[in-house]
């Protein structure tokens, strides 16, 4: 605390990271990185682009990445805005968009990072309870509200709503910016791109930190009628003209245009969660259905707090989280094969110890 702060930092409650040890020897499952190093491809421009260019900006609207997001996504490259991380393309959508007369929707359980943007730019938000399994139910947002924010599929529990869902979603909120932040929906959902020709409140947000494993090199996007990303293009000209550096951008869009390291990772990915899926439950893990690179699991005689604790003092990390609805879970991102066994070796280690 310092008498020199500005008012707004007072109050401020930031975003808790999940931790990044100095050690490298533990199991690392706590913070949804991709187990496989990111596309050769995409090391490779990184590399080619490291030269005397550095010394010069680099372009202040990443045009080379924007169409080739564009290209694989079938829309227009003024349909695309990039940033420095999804987080930072939240932030700006935050502050260009959800900041309305009427309150925010979003979960009582989501990205913990909502509420500190609303925090950081002053927005008034409502949550709406998950139902008990844990689901959003779309028909508990026909409520007065300014905008909605929907991650799809959800963290940390990972499920996913069908499409048809966000639709209607959409159409019952034609007045209200709906924004769908898809970090995770290369793992099995559904992506909400396909509706923005149909939805001009529609924004969609992914990133290249969890199925491009880029999250190192920090690049997200967002994709939605033109008007919406003129909006963010407003705010980030406001903020950083060049969010992306070079190294960034031509990583980025090599990253894009490797479909084959893309749909042979992911598919990789999706293999082992199923696999450790099964492992779990035979454990007597209840396992929520996830359609993420994580897996979010209740032992319904353990402690999520103890569990997690035990873990780490056998070198695994997970992700626990203090909410009391979802205290007892843990959250598990889904490693190489060999990372995923460790996890359940410790994990019947701890079982055992706990039985006497
Ligand atoms: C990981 C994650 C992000 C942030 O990703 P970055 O692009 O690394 O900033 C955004 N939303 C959700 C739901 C996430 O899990």
């Amino acid at each position: 605390m310092s008498r020199f702060w500005s008012a707004r930092v007072h109050t401020l409650t930031p975003y808790v990271p999940g931790e990044q040890p100095k050690r490298r020897d533990l199991v690392k499952l706590n913070t949804n990185e991709c187990p496989y190093g990111p596309s050769p491809l995409a090391l490779a421009a990184i590399r080619d682009a490291t030269d005397d260019s550095l010394r010069l900006y680099p372009d202040p609207t990443s045009t080379r990445l924007r169409e080739a997001l564009a290209r694989h996504h079938r829309v227009t490259p003024d349909q695309v805005f990039v940033g420095n991380g999804s987080d930072e393309v939240l932030a700006h959508i935050f502050q260009g968009l959800l900041q309305q007369d009427a309150p925010l929707l979003f979960p009582d359980i989501t990205y913990s990072f909502y509420p500190v943007y609303c925090g950081l730019y002053g927005i008034g938000y409502e949550t709406v309870a998950l139902d008990e399994d844990l689901r959003v139910r779309i028909e508990d947002y026909r409520r007065p509200c300014g905008a909605i924010i929907l991650a799809n599929p959800n963290a940390p529990t990972g499920i996913a709503l069908e499409l048809e869902q966000i639709e209607r979603l959409l159409e019952e909120h034609p007045d209200q910016p709906v924004v769908i932040d898809e970090a995770y929906v290369d793992f099995g959902g559904q992506s909400a791109v396909t509706l923005i020709a149909r939805h001009p409140n529609l924004l969609v947000v992914q990133t290249l930190s969890k199925s491009r494993a880029l999250a190192g090199l920090r690049v997200g996007s967002a994709i939605g009628a033109v008007a919406l990303i003129e909006a963010l293009v407003r705010v980030k000209d406001s903020f950083n003209s060049y969010p992306l550096d070079r190294l960034a951008e031509a990583g980025a869009t090599a990253a894009i245009d490797d479909e084959d390291w893309f749909e042979e990772t992911r598919a990789r990915i999706m293999q082992s969660r199923d696999r450790l899926s099964d492992g779990l439950r035979r454990q007597g893990f209840e396992v929520l259905p996830s359609s993420a690179n994580f897996l979010f699991a209740r032992h319904p005689h353990q402690s999520g707090a103890g569990l997690h604790a035990s873990l780490r003092a056998r070198g695994v990390l997970v992700r626990h989280f203090t909410v009391s609805r979802i205290v007892d879970y843990l959250r598990i991102s889904i490693g190489t094969d060999a990372e995923c066994e460790a996890l359940l070796t410790a994990l019947a280690g701890i079982l055992d110890d706990n039985r006497d």
